[in-house]
Formats: structure tokens, C-alpha cells, sequence
């Protein structure tokens, strides 16, 4: 038992740190939105739904300037003010905003939003108790393994979990008719942006896989598609 007892400990830490770091987004969420009113874009979101089944799609904006958008494990879809903003001055169109949002849904719907919600500092929590446990087995070196499972764990989660969403924003997107096309031009915009801005990229790029890999993704679904 008292061998088990440090293992024991680092797994409860990590319990705690993640349901606070959940806890920690849910609350920063609540705090700075609001729901959105926007009739054109209502009028897409409504296309979406209709063709989902449901009644409506929740959409708000979230009061912070990075372009980015995120959902909620309880369904809803956030969009950042900086990037309602940018559909606003008219550098990106009702469609494409649809299409960020048909993928935001795709992660809802996967069942991916849940463990999107830990933060870094979940994801710290869980590296700390990795290090503590491996650390007990192969001193020194336990650190360093627990480091890289934790990096290449979180990475891989998260490409997998991007194309996967980028799939079912197709496929809903096509339902809709509304169509890839505005999936893959929106990704050529955020893209011409990164190269405009010296290599700044909106932070929803830089969460997901390289922009000419996403494109290739979605051709080769069309094509696949396509033979039926
Ligand atoms: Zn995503």
C-alpha cells in the first residue's frame, strides 16, 4: 500500500487539476458572451439545423479578439469577436463563417468538445502525474518519458480529432447546400493572413493541422464521394 500511495496521490492531483481547469473554461466562457444576433448569419445556422433535424444551432460570440472558434461539451458554439469581426468588414463570407461553424458542431457531435476543454493546465496536471509515477520506476529518465507521452498524446488527439471534424463540417456542410467550397477558400484566407502578418497565425489555425493538408483531405473526400 505504501508503494501504491504516491501513484495514488499523483492520480487524484490530476482529477482535481482537470475538473478545475473545466470548471476554470466554463466560467471564462459564461463570463464574456453573448449570444449571437445576426439575421444573415442566423439565416445559415438555420440551414445547418435544418438539415441536422434540431431546431437551432446556439451560436454566441466570445468576447476575446484571436480568431478562433470553440464549442462547448453542452453544444455550444463559440465564435470569437475578432473573427465575427472579420465577416463584418467582409474579408470572410456568411458561408465560410458557416463552415467554421459546421466544423465547431463536428466536434460536439464526435464527442470531442468534452476533452477539449482542458486547458493547459489539465494537460499539465496530467504531465506531473505521469512524471511522478514514471519517476518512481526509471528515476530521471521518467521525466523525460512522461514529458513526450504527454506532447505526442495531445498532438495526436488533436490532428485526429481535426480532420474528423473537417469531415463531418463536409458532409453537413453538402447537406446544407452550402458545400465544401467555402470550407476550403476560407482556409486559402486564414492562410493568406498568416503570410500577410510575417507568420502570425489566427489562433484557429495554429491549434489545427497545416491548411494545404486539410485542403488535400477535403479533395480526397469530394473524390471519394464523387465515385459514390
Ligand atoms: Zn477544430
Amino acid at each position: 500500500m505504501l508503494r501504491l500511495t504516491p501513484i495514488l496521490l499523483a492520480i487524484g492531483y490530476a482529477i482535481v487539476m482537470y475538473r478545475i481547469s473545466v470548471w476554470r473554461t466554463h466560467r471564462e466562457l459564461d463570463a464574456k458572451s453573448t449570444e449571437l444576433a445576426d439575421p444573415v448569419l442566423k439565416r445559415m445556422t438555420d440551414r445547418l439545423a435544418a438539415a441536422l433535424e434540431i431546431d437551432r444551432v446556439p451560436v454566441y460570440i466570445y468576447e476575446i479578439d484571436p480568431v478562433n472558434g470553440l464549442a462547448a461539451p453542452d453544444g455550444r458554439i463559440f465564435i470569437t469577436r475578432g473573427f465575427y469581426r472579420k465577416f463584418r468588414n467582409g474579408e470572410v463570407s456568411a458561408e465560410e463563417m458557416a463552415s467554421v461553424i459546421a466544423h465547431e458542431l463536428g466536434h460536439v457531435a464526435l464527442g470531442h468538445a468534452k476533452r477539449r476543454m482542458i486547458d493547459f493546465s489539465g494537460q499539465n496536471a496530467m504531465r506531473t502525474a505521469l512524471i511522478m509515477v514514471l519517476n518512481r520506476f526509471i528515476p530521471f529518465i521518467g521525466a523525460m518519458i512522461a514529458n513526450a507521452l504527454t506532447s505526442l498524446l495531445a498532438s495526436r488527439l488533436s490532428r485526429q480529432d481535426e480532420y474528423e471534424a473537417d469531415e463531418y463540417a463536409a458532409a453537413l456542410l453538402t447537406k446544407a447546400g452550402i458545400g465544401i467550397g467555402p470550407q476550403k477558400s476560407l482556409f486559402h484566407k486564414l492562410e493568406d493572413l498568416t503570410q500577410q502578418r510575417a507568420g502570425v497565425a489566427p489562433a484557429w489555425l495554429m491549434s489545427h493541422p497545416k491548411t494545404g493538408e486539410r485542403i488535400a483531405a477535403l479533395e480526397a473526400l469530394e473524390q471519394r464521394w464523387a465515385r459514390g
